[in-house]
């Protein structure tokens, strides 16, 4: 088995957001905490989670664009964690970065031809004779006609910009691009075709995606793999199947809850989380989860849980003991597990343990 193309190890940043007159850093805020990780070429690996998690942050790491303060980031078999800014070049080409807003991202003065041709003569990517020529293959690999080069971004439309956007990072050749909310900011009817079109270049190009998103039923349509974070950590990661067919954290149990079901007839009830998420400037002791698990007990407010089990790993000390949940909707109800789950969340918590997941029933075979 081949290397994987990125590997991160433990990778944290934490921000400054106070200091004395002295300049001495007095308080801070972690973003990212702990977070490990990799990712094989070809594949994608969705980040996934609440505003403020850390997933953009984390996207960032990853490429340099934000410094680590903790962990070890390997790309391609070479550790980029302490390279300097000139030795980064390769990591510059090979890592691409893909926004939500595509206009905010495209220059308005260039025409599109200018936009596409500057990475390639920053990169030398191909020698100025060829470089209109290659131009026009970027705009036909992402769908738009090559006679388009002397328009301006703000002739398209917003799916056409995130073409553009697209074909922009494509222009070096990359191996990796982190896509940040690439498609939350177009129409719903657009955003399916951006998505087939990053499918189809990753079939064609061998690319590998970190594609971070809030939204769990987009990622379920692009990601091989797939991390919930919390508060800058990963508090579950497995394959996509794994992940939607048995979501053990109380929390991804949660945000896959709130995915609208396509099918008519089928139900599925939506588990609302209670209060706010915690400040990430003063998060909770123990599991920073356990202000709004409906099944906390005692121990979950002094210890934090590891991120355990292999191949689709959590960070909860209940894991084991909940009862699976197939949050995937059945026609006409739902599993007498998700039953219980529903009715734990609905009545509050367990801290006491006189009620809730250790009073139910296992399914059969459950
Ligand atoms: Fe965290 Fe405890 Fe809830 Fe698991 S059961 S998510 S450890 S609060």
């Amino acid at each position: 088995m081949s290397a994987p193309l990125l590997e991160v190890e433990d990778v944290g940043r934490q921000f400054v957001t106070r200091r004395s007159v002295l300049g001495r850093a007095t308080a801070t805020v972690t973003a990212v905490d702990g977070v490990s990780f990799s990712l094989e070429a070809g594949k994608t690996l969705a980040l996934v989670g609440e505003s403020g998690c850390g997933k953009s942050t984390l996207g960032r790491l990853v490429l340099r664009l934000i410094e680590p303060t903790a962990g070890r980031i390997r790309f391609d078999g070479r550790d980029v964690t302490a390279l300097k800014e000139r030795e980064l070049r390769p990591l510059r080409r090979n890592a691409q970065l893909i926004f939500q807003d595509p206009y905010a991202s495209l220059n308005p003065r260039m025409t599109v031809g200018q936009i596409l041709a500057e990475p390639l003569a920053l990169h030398d990517v191909v020698p100025p004779s060829r470089r209109a020529e290659r131009v026009n293959e970027l705009l036909r690999l992402v769908g738009l006609e090559p006679r388009l080069t002397r328009r301006y971004p703000h002739e398209f439309s917003g799916g056409q910009r995130q073409r553009i956007a697209i074909a922009r990072a494509l222009a070096v050749e990359p191996k990796l691009i982190v896509c940040d909310e690439p498609v939350s900011a177009l129409d719903v009817s657009i955003r399916a075709q951006v998505l087939n079109l990053l499918r189809d270049l990753q079939r064609r190009l061998g690319l590998a995606y970190i594609f971070i998103s809030h939204d769990l039923a987009v990622v379920k349509h692009i990601a091989d793999r797939i991390a919930v974070m919390h508060l800058g950590r990963i508090v579950e990661i497995g394959p996509n199947e794994a992940l939607f067919a048995d979501p053990r954290h109380p929390y991804s149990r949660a945000l896959l809850s709130a995915i609208p079901v396509p099918a008519p007839g089928a139900k599925r009830e939506r588990i609302i989380l209670r209060g706010e998420m915690p400040s990430a400037l003063n998060p909770p002791a123990g599991c920073p989860f356990h202000t709004r698990c409906p099944v906390a007990v005692a121990r979950c407010e002094t210890e934090r849980p590891e991120l355990v089990g292999g191949s689709h790993a959590t960070a909860c000390h209940r894991a084991s003991e909940l009862p699976g949940a197939n949050v995937v909707p059945r026609r006409g109800g739902r599993p007498p597990a998700l039953e219980q789950l529903m009715n734990a969340f609905r009545h509050g918590t367990d801290r006491q343990g006189s009620a809730g997941v250790d009073t139910v029933e296992k399914p059969p075979g459950g």
